[in-house]
């Protein structure tokens, strides 16, 4: 089994930033990794915010 590592085709497979609740690493993990640090194996991982901040700006 041969896994191209370079395919760009489309970008629906968009890998999400957790940030380690333990050492704050970002840590780019996609739909099929384990949530997981990989600088201390820490397994807590918080969503990075998205762009798309909230902004409450009142009219
Ligand atoms: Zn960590």
């Amino acid at each position: 089994m041969s896994e191209p590592s370079t395919k760009d085709s489309g970008a629906t497979k968009t890998p999400m930033v957790y940030i380690c609740g333990e050492c704050h690493n970002e840590n780019e993990i996609r739909p099929r990794d384990p949530i997981r640090c990989r600088e201390c194996g820490y397994r807590i991982m918080y969503k990075k915010r998205t762009k798309r901040l909230a902004v409450f700006d009142a009219r």
